[in-house]
């Protein structure tokens, strides 16, 4: 353990593949890195530890396991291969930092770090329709008492077993829970705002092709009942179209409507679009000098396991190097 006054090269703030990969680039190269790793997040709003492929279920897409890889088993190895190189781990999350000026200043709930570097890999979370009902059930809503936003983690409770669910969105996150739920309910609606799959092709081959499987299409959900008896009965549907409300008698209610980048910690330092990605540029690089994005957080386009862990990858290089030319005594390039 360090004192408060100890400026470490470099810190990582997250533990996705963006965060270890960066990690075990940036231990290689003894830099001695940090990893702050989310601990144990925020509960349904933001992912702890190994981030949103601990929600995963089967990962056929990342290369190397030619039978797939169940996502949570990938996060573990990934911290395994990290910890052989001496990277100190903080098992917490990261309440606020100080970017104005260099060494920049991290805190967490017991303790404030120093680095030359941050590298910035913090990923993203699951959104939410908005709805009152999927408010947390303490809170009068539905969340966790039926309404969820991840089917590996909830699929397959009791209550959903042999029983009607639905899941919200089009995209490759949807078909994968669609599929997932089909072994455990009899029967799994995908409710879709438009009359097109945003999924990729073999998704949505097996999703159309799953006999369980049925799509709505055209419809948003604008209400889920019943709030009163704090379990999931029905979602209440307007068709796009027409505007004509219908109801859909369910057990449970799964939203897979995409992600919001979690940049709320850097955002008053660093410049985010319009959805809150942070924008970098020479790949990696944030509009701060020394600090760098990878990962989710920055990537709007691909959002891949492998792709993060290729930026994670770029973040720790450019960071050696960004290092190494300020040791010799140069003022490098931003
Ligand atoms: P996504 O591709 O952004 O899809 C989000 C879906 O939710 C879209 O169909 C969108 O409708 C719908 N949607 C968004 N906001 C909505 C709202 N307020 N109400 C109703 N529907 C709404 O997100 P994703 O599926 O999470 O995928 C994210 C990325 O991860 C993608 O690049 C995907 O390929 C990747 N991914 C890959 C795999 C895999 O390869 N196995 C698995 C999961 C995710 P519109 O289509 O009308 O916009």
């Amino acid at each position: 353990m360090s004192d408060a006054t100890d400026v470490r090269p470099v810190i990582i703030l997250g533990s996705g593949p963006a965060g270890y990969t960066a990690a075990l680039y940036t231990a290689r190269a003894n830099l001695s890195p940090v990893l702050i790793d989310g601990g144990a997040g925020q509960g349904q709003t933001l992912q702890g530890q190994g981030g949103q492929l601990t929600i995963t279920g089967e990962v056929e897409n990342y290369p190397g396991f030619e039978d797939g890889i169940q996502g949570p088993e990938l996060m573990l190895r990934m911290r395994k291969q990290v910890a052989r190189f001496g990277v100190e781990f903080v098992e917490d999350l990261a309440t606020s930092v100080d970017l104005s000026a260099r060494p920049f200043r991290v805190t967490t709930p017991d303790r404030e770090l120093q680095c030359r570097v941050l590298i910035v890999a913090t990923g993203a979370s699951a959104r939410w329709l908005g709805l009152e009902a999927e408010k947390p059930v303490w809170e009068g809503g539905l969340g966790g008492a039926g309404i969820s936003a991840c089917a590996t983690c909830d699929g397959a409770l009791p209550v959903f077993r042999n029983r009607e669910v639905a899941v919200v969105g089009g995209g490759d996150t949807a078909a994968e829970e669609a599929l997932y739920l089909t072994h455990f309910a009899s029967k799994v609606y995908v409710i879709h705002r438009r009359d097109a799959l945003r999924a990729s092709k073999i998704m949505q081959r097996r999703l159309l092709e799953h006999p369980k499987v049925e799509l709505v299409w055209n419809k948003v959900v604008v209400d889920v009942q019943d709030r009163d008896a704090k379990r999931v009965t029905a979602a209440i549907l307007r068709d796009t179209r027409t505007g004509e409300l219908s109801t859909l008698p369910i057990a449970g209610l799964f939203i897979a409507i995409g992600h919001r980048p979690n940049s709320d910690l850097v955002a008053a330092y660093v410049d985010v679009d319009e959805n809150g990605y942070i924008r970098t540029h020479d790949d990696v690089r944030t509009t701060v000098r020394g600090v760098f994005a990878c990962g989710d957080v920055q990537d709007h386009r691909y959002r891949q396991a492998v792709t993060a862990a290729g930026s994670g990858c770029m973040a720790a290089i450019q960071a050696e190097r960004f290092l190494a030319a300020e040791d010799a005594g140069e003022n490098p390039d931003w």
